[in-house]
């Protein structure tokens, strides 16, 4: 991998007023030890039944069993909380005050790491949710509330949602029921609550997009990859294992894939940028 050319090419994007935009994945928490969520990490059981993150992040679901649904995403809020921010998020953090308003971030993890580790909420877009926040499942505000904090998820173990708890789930304004800020598998991205518009216009505006830990297997992220790649602007993927796309970069012109943890990138690409000089 040549930093070197790569951090020139940031800097004429820059100079041309082009946008850095990372897409960011669940690869970039695993050092956190966040579990991707994904196959028998994800298993929720229900009775007799044992339900995959595919069923059970649905509004469907939620619409059918939402205590069973809250129950499941306190314990995933315990995990994120009980997380550190790693080395990758805080080489983000660096990068992302260097490059100052030419950085765009577009993140899929509704961890909560690159807030708690200081990442600046302007031109960082979280399109599929956050768990830091709750909405009223009623049409009475479109804001999405904080996390209500009577509710003590740190130590929160499996299955022992309280009475109170689930009084304090419910809204302040109207009393309607409240769910987890994040998309579901079965509903659509939107600008109302994860700015697809905003992500849309940022994407436009791309010189180079890097694909941080993402495998790239929803809907928005691989649209965004194909259109900087149609725009004749740079992908570069950072992957520890290679991904749908990965053959794809590698055979095109404007792409590049390189096999390599998030942390270790982040460290070595902020290591550069600080040292680069003009001329
Ligand atoms: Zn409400």
């Amino acid at each position: 991998m040549d930093l070197e050319a790569i951090v020139k090419q940031i800097h004429s994007c820059i100079e041309h007023d082009k946008q850095i935009t990372f897409l960011i994945g669940a690869g970039l928490s695993v050092d956190s030890g966040i579990p991707t969520f994904r196959g028998e990490e994800g298993y929720w059981t229900v009775g007799s039944k044992n339900y995959q993150p595919e069923e059970m992040a649905t509004f469907q679901m939620f619409s059918q069993a939402p205590k069973e649904v809250w129950n499941w995403y306190l314990y995933r809020k315990s995990i994120c909380l009980n997380a550190k921010p790693n080395e990758g998020h805080h080489n983000l953090k660096k990068i992302q005050h260097l490059l100052d308003t030419s950085c765009s971030i577009v993140s899929q993890n509704v961890d909560g790491l690159l807030s708690r580790v200081g990442i600046k909420a302007s031109n960082t877009y979280h399109i599929h949710g956050d768990l830091d926040y709750v909405r009223c499942t009623k049409p009475c505000t479109t804001l999405k509330i904080p996390f209500p904090d009577s509710i003590e998820v740190l130590n929160y173990k499996k299955n022992c949602l309280s009475d109170s708890d689930w009084k304090s789930l419910h809204c302040p304004e109207c009393g309607s029921l409240m769910r987890p800020h994040v998309l579901w598998f079965d509903e659509s991205y939107n600008q109302t609550h994860y700015s697809l518009n905003s992500v849309m216009k940022k994407i436009e505006q791309t010189g180079i997009l890097f694909i941080i830990g993402t495998s790239l297997t929803t809907n928005l992220p691989s649209t965004i990859v194909q259109y900087v790649l149609s725009n004749n602007e740079r992908v570069i993927e950072i992957n520890p294992n290679s991904s749908d796309f990965s053959k794809l970069l590698q055979d095109a012109a404007n792409g590049q894939s390189f096999q390599s943890g998030s942390s270790q990138f982040l460290a070595q690409l902020f290591k550069q940028l600080s040292s680069f000089k003009k001329g």
